[in-house]
């Protein structure tokens, strides 16, 4: 079975310019934009330009270079958002995918979350 993308998601609405969005950073394979719900001090969303559903897909499909751009973005926000283990306390990372996974936006989206202690998780 192939992945199947919704092109009417709000994320492929907010990457064509149809819907507004508090953006961070912007590079060539990848857009950062501000959680719209901040659950946390820091809470930044991580997306692809391309059309990948999830995460599976992204990793599965996705070029080197949107890869590797999405993860850049994700280290150069670490850090100038002030949470890196550079500069900061930490953060942490959730990518939501599916039914199980509870995912609201069926856009690949990386949550980082930071700014405040996150609380114990998988435990
Ligand atoms: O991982 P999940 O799909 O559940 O998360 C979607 C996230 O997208 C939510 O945290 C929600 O607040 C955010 N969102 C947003 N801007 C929108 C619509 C949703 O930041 N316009």
């Amino acid at each position: 079975m192939a992945y199947s993308y919704d092109d009417q998601n709000i994320f492929a609405r907010i990457l064509r310019g149809e819907i507004p969005n508090d953006t961070v950073l912007e590079t060539e394979h990848t857009l950062a934009f501000r959680d719209i719900q901040p659950q946390a001090p820091v809470h930044v969303l991580v997306i692809p330009k391309g059309a990948y559903v999830s995460y599976d897909h992204f990793a599965a499909e996705a070029t080197d270079a949107e890869i590797a751009d999405l993860n850049r973005v994700i280290a150069r926000i670490c850090r100038d958002e002030g949470v890196s283990l550079e500069n900061g306390e930490g953060f942490r990372m959730i990518t939501n995918a599916g039914r199980h996974g509870v995912q609201e936006v069926p856009h690949m989206h990386v949550h980082i979350l930071g700014g405040r202690p996150l609380g114990r998780m998988l435990s």
